[in-house]
């Protein structure tokens, strides 16, 4: 099954010269989003991973699934004022200006084995953000797992000390 003909390529959006890849044909394909789902697990198998840690929005799809399918824990990270309890948070630069995330504050334990997921990487400064967040808390990262990864922004080349995975690669 070729996963590409499930991303829907939408030229100039959200503004004008981003080709946006849509994951959503690849959500409502119910084959499609559990090959996507298994295949990460497949990587991630002998990770030996307790938690899952993924950002919002479309993060969250696939860490939570992944996090299902594989038996263990999801910690969510978002955006300020978004979560309820006492947080700890992260300012990341993006290309132009920067971002905060954060997560609850007893989200992760020291040492803890933690996968980041996301539905893809493009620059890469959303999961270094949540690398930086993840490592605060003197976790370990044991892989980061993406479904499609924009090979020609070359945003993987920063996470080159880690075990660092994509599904399907767009070049
Ligand atoms: P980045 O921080 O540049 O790696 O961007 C990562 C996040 O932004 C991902 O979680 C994606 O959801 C979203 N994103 C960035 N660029 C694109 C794109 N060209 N098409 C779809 N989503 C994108």
């Amino acid at each position: 099954m070729d996963l590409r003909k499930l991303i829907r390529d939408i030229p100039d959006y959200p503004k004008q010269g981003i080709l946006f890849f849509d994951i959503t044909p690849l959500l409502g394909d119910p084959e499609g989003f559990r090959r996507a789902v298994d295949a990460l697990a497949e990587r991630f198998a002998a990770s030996g991973a307790t938690k899952i840690v993924a950002a919002e929005a479309r993060g969250f799809i696939f860490g939570a699934a992944l996090a299902y399918k594989m038996g263990i824990g999801f910690v969510p990270v978002r955006k300020p004022g978004k979560l309820p309890y006492k947080t700890r948070s992260v300012s990341y630069d993006l290309e132009y200006g920067s971002d905060t995330l954060c997560m609850h504050e007893d989200a992760l334990l020291r040492g803890e084995k933690v996968l980041v997921i996301d539905d893809l990487l493009a620059t890469g400064g959303t999961l270094s953000g949540v690398v930086k967040l993840v490592e605060e808390f003197g976790a370990a990262i044991v892989g980061i797992g993406v479904v499609i990864e924009l090979t020609f922004l070359n945003g993987k080349q920063q996470f080159s000390t880690y075990d660092c995975e994509s599904i399907l690669q767009i070049a």
